[in-house]
């Protein structure tokens, strides 16, 4: 599903990205880790084409398709997925909304007309249930003064609707608490399904007690320096990371 071969990528000349290569299927759930500065938020980013970071080499491939020229929404149509570190407010835009815009870009971005409002009601409630998510909640203004835990559900919310080939759920460095903890590993197991794929970033092994990886990928200072199975999430718990470097 993808392919990352030989990635580089330089943020104001400075290389970040030294060479990473990682292959998803269909069906797989991936795990990031590694200390901070490693180039984990970095090569979420060069994934989803944000355009501060230049790939000097290597290719990102979704599907046989060589992402290269596509712009960052381009990407999103294609089924790329990310969460947003930092999700911005937008008053008086509501949750319902802001999906319903979003889903319909995609449809077009696709060639599809819009979805018959109906049917949209139907996939919001059928989400909404399927998540937990109150009828409240959907009405709010998109991220005005929400929690921690709000954001997060927001972002599943997300993910659920848009249904994406692969999600990136970068999980930051600030700290998930057990409500969104919770909620995330709640949210991505429910929609993870045989036919995509999810990559997961994070320090903390104990998500990963919930969201259960395939594989766990140790990423330090701009590589992949090792690759294991949901153990080494368990061990790197227990020895850190510094005998990796
Ligand atoms: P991680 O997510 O693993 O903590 P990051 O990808 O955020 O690591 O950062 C990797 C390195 O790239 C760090 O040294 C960081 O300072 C640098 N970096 C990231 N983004 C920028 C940027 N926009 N400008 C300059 N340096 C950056
Ligand atoms: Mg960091
Ligand atoms: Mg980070």
């Amino acid at each position: 599903m993808l392919q990352i071969k030989n990635l580089h990528a330089s943020v104001e000349d400075k290389e970040i990205l030294k060479g990473i290569n990682l292959e998803v299927k269909a069906g797989e759930v991936h795990a990031i880790m590694g200390p901070n500065g490693a180039g984990k938020s970095t090569l979420s980013s060069v994934i989803a084409g944000n355009e501060n970071f230049e790939v000097t080499e290597g290719e990102i491939i979704l599907e046989g398709e060589d992402l290269a020229d596509l712009a960052p929404e381009e990407r999103a149509h294609k089924g790329i997925f990310l969460s947003f570190q930092y999700p911005v407010e937008i008053p008086g835009v509501s949750v319902t909304n802001f999906m319903k815009t979003a889903i319909n870009e995609s449809r077009k971005a696709n060639g599809l007309e819009d979805m018959p409002a109906n049917e949209m009601l139907k996939l919001i409630k059928e989400k909404a249930e399927l998540l937990e998510i109150d009828r409240k909640f959907l009405s709010r203004s998109l991220n005005e003064g929400f929690s921690g835990g709000e954001k997060k559900r927001n972002e599943i919310f997300q993910m659920a609707m848009l249904n994406p080939k692969i999600a990136i759920l970068d999980e930051t460095d600030s700290g998930l608490d057990i409500d969104a903890l919770r909620i995330v590993s709640n949210g991505v197991n429910k929609l993870k399904n045989e036919n995509n794929a999810v990559v997961v970033i994070t320090h903390y092994q104990r998500l990963l007690d919930y969201i259960v990886p395939d594989f766990v990928h140790v990423l330090h200072d701009g590589k992949i320096v090792k690759t294991g199975g949901k153990e080494l999430a368990l061990e790197l718990e227990e020895k850190g990371y510094d005998w990796l470097k």
